[in-house]
């Protein structure tokens, strides 16, 4: 029995009847009938009347309430897009700006990319008539630099503040400086004296944006929307701004634990599902995991155990969603499920409050997430799997009971429970700073440590970040962004690391491949190798691996997948294309789901590197100049092998294992330079490539020879 293929026109949710245009009308008075019925349409009236009468305006609602897609629905028919004005909603996540965008814009009964749209690196789906227009807090950063009084938009709306992304602390602060230097446009200094809004306590500073050169600009809506509900730290920040609470309706939610901690919690994962469905009542599962790679594991295991259930049981239809899956993919965990299916969406911690899916009545969560966790004495950051906090588990528990009454097994003792932190730490603070500090120079604010943050990071932390670039040569030895390579680094969305690759590339005549280099590195596990098949998935492996390294091998299947999908391309037939794609990735144990985020991600930024105007060349064959490069641009991440196949990272002192997936795992380089410091039992580098040890002093001399 085949539980993963179902007729589409079932997924779409309005099989019934041969007539699509009575189709399209049932599911138009749905879509009235379920806008209606959300808590905030009630409140309508009464928060654009907020909305008009604060400048600055705090809304706090349970997760679900209609805040994301109602609001900007609310204030464009209230007017606030009159004089060709855009409202802007950012999200931490990129799931949530594409599929809410899709969702309001089918609610509006318009195509996406007209009135409602959304835009997300490498991914734009605007045009001149986006009125409503959702974006990632990373995005509306980036275009902070190209308009520094974000001058298109009238309101802008920050969504999911709770989550304390790095972007979006970064962000308030911008958008506080915004709001005043808008307000002195208007009438000089007098507007901000009188200004009610403006906190003019002992630490008020003026606006550091540059003077605006007698242009009006009309004063910024700035909205922030959280589903915690502690709203003090974003009102005290804007100077005791007001805050709104809307009533969500939430039903109870039974929660199980485990009666002993598990010692391989995707297996009890998989042992839950199938308890789940066959000892429950109907219901969607939600699960959530730490990422793509997770997800798809437990998928495959699903999908492998479902022939041995029970004659006569319902089917499973599994749901990933993650955040670089393609995005008709992210649709399919919203669309209503089939009859004689249930549901199991596979998630990651996007599911917790960004996206709101329809039908949970279950939720099973084992209490970990992947975070960012930065060590500035050490000046790395890795990718860690924690516990989650107590804020995190109830929110996810939350979601069984949207609808009706539900279930949530935490995976888990309730001993363990009372042991977690009550809520997460703002990844500002444990992140590095590199990324956002560039931005900051670019946009002009020159005293980094005196920046208003809502939460100020760690000294030692922005202070290595700005010797790190420093290092990479973006910052000027006064701290100020470097011409050319700083403007270009800060102009480049991507790690400054990488830019810097980029950027060096045209020197040693390898563009091309630092540039599939880098798509490759953004994406997740380009490789699978399922438990059952490990032998297999080698083998195939082994038909790409280079012996200089991973590098190169992910520049072999690159070359190799683009220079068979040229062979068999068809002009007319995209699906076609895909499926011929999809088959041989199968083949050859490549994750076809990353191989096709990083070929989009290759084009995006191939057309970043031809705007400005880098010389492209490529070194066929010849990867020492490739390699050479590598060691050029990641010097920072070195290390030295030392005896008993362990090594050292240069920078740190730390003591990294390769990680078993490198094609060099085996091997016994003296020096290689890595991308991915991954921390479980032990701390691994991954992505790995063998250079000269001596090529450091002479490419990295500003860090590896003594001054004299
Ligand atoms: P909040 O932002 O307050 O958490 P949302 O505005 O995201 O709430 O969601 C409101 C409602 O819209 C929810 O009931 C959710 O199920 C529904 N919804 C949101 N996105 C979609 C979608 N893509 N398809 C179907 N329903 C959706
Ligand atoms: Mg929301």
């Amino acid at each position: 029995r085949s539980g993963t293929t179902t007729p589409s026109r079932q997924l779409n949710g309005f099989a019934s009847g041969n007539n699509p245009k009575a189709g399209a009308l049932a599911r138009r008075q749905k879509i009235i009938q379920q806008r209606r019925s959300l808590p905030i349409a009630s409140v309508e009236k009464r928060l654009v009347e907020e909305v008009k009468s604060n400048d600055t305006l705090i809304i706090v609602g349970e997760t679900g309430s209609g805040k994301t897609t109602q609001l900007p629905q609310f204030l464009f028919d209230a007017g606030f897009c009159r004089d060709g004005k855009t409202i802007g909603i950012t999200q931490p996540r990129r799931v949530a700006a594409v599929t809410v965008a899709k969702r309001v814009a089918e609610e509006c009964g318009v195509g996406l990319g007209q009135k409602v749209g959304y835009s997300i690196r490498f991914d734009d789906m605007t045009s001149t008539s986006t009125r409503i227009k959702y974006m990632t807090d990373g995005l509306l950063l980036r275009e902070a630099l190209l308009d520094p009084y974000l001058s298109r938009y009238s309101v802008l709306v920050v969504d999911e503040a709770h989550e304390r992304t790095v972007h979006t602390d970064v962000l308030l602060g911008l958008l506080k400086d915004v709001q005043k230097a808008r307000l002195r446009s208007l009438s000089g200094k007098e507007s901000e004296d009188k200004n009610p809004n403006i906190n003019k306590g002992e630490d008020y500073q003026p606006s550091t944006l540059k003077p605006c050169q007698g242009r009006k600009f009309p004063p910024l809506k700035l909205i922030i929307m959280s589903a915690s509900l502690d709203a003090r730290v974003f009102s005290e920040y804007f100077g005791g701004a007001r805050a709104v609470h809307i009533q969500g309706r939430q039903h109870p939610v039974e929660i199980l634990y485990t009666l002993r901690p598990q010692t391989d919690y995707l297996e009890s994962v998989l042992v839950t599902i199938f308890q789940v469905h066959l000892n429950e009542g109907p219901g969607d599962v939600l699960v959530f995991l730490t990422g793509q790679e997770e997800i798809e594991s437990v998928e495959r295991s699903v999908q492998d155990q479902m022939p041995q259930l029970p004659e006569g049981s319902q089917n499973i239809l599994t749901c990933p969603i993650f955040s670089s899956l393609p995005s008709e993919q992210q649709m399919r965990v919203f669309a209503t499920t089939p009859s004689g299916f249930r549901k199991v969406i596979l998630a990651t911690n996007i599911a917790e409050t960004s996206v709101t899916i329809p039908g949970i009545k279950y939720v099973i969560d084992p209490g970990f997430v992947k975070a960012r966790s930065y060590d500035p004495n050490k000046g790395m950051e890795s990718l860690i799997i924690i516990p989650t906090s107590k804020a995190q588990a109830l929110q996810r528990s939350g979601r069984a009971g949207r609808e009706a009454p539900g279930k949530c097994f935490r995976l888990y003792p309730e001993s363990e429970f009372e042991k977690l932190e009550e809520s997460t730490k703002p990844e500002i603070k444990r992140c590095n700073l590199s990324n956002v500090i560039l931005q900051l120079k670019a946009l002009g604010v020159d005293d980094v440590i005196g920046f208003d943050f809502i939460e100020k990071p760690p000294r030692l932390a922005i202070v290595k970040s700005l010797e790190h670039l420093f290092l990479l040569g973006a910052l000027t030895d006064e701290c100020k962004l470097s011409n050319p390579v700083g403007h270009q680094m800060a102009r480049l969305p991507l790690d400054p690391m990488y830019s810097k690759a980029l950027i060096q590339a045209s020197n040693f005549n390898c563009l091309e491949e630092m540039l599939i280099t880098v798509a490759m590195l953004s994406v997740e596990s380009i490789f699978y190798s399922p438990r059952e098949k490990s032998e297999e998935a080698k083998t195939a492996m082994k038909c790409f691996a280079n012996p200089e390294g991973d590098h190169i091998t992910l520049i072999n299947v690159f070359r190799v997948a683009n220079e068979f999908l040229e062979k068999r391309r068809t002009v007319i037939n995209k699906e076609k294309d895909e499926k011929i794609m999809r088959k041989w990735c199968k083949q050859n144990f490549v994750n076809s789901r990353s191989l096709r985020h990083a070929c989009d991600i290759y084009r995006q930024i191939r057309r970043h590197a031809e705007q400005m105007g880098f010389h492209f060349s490529s070194c066929g064959d010849n990867f020492l100049q490739f390699r050479r490069c590598l060691a050029a641009s990641f010097f920072l991440n070195a290390a030295l092998r030392q005896p008993e196949g362990i090594y050292r990272a240069l920078a740190s002192g730390q003591v990294v294992r390769i990680h078993p997936s490198s094609v060099l795992n085996q091997t016994k380089a003296d020096c290689v330079i890595f991308n991915e410091l991954v921390q479980t039992s032990q701390k691994y580098i991954r992505n790995v490539s063998i250079i000269d040890y001596l090529w450091l002093t002479e490419l990295a001399p500003q860090f590896y020879m003594m001054p004299n």
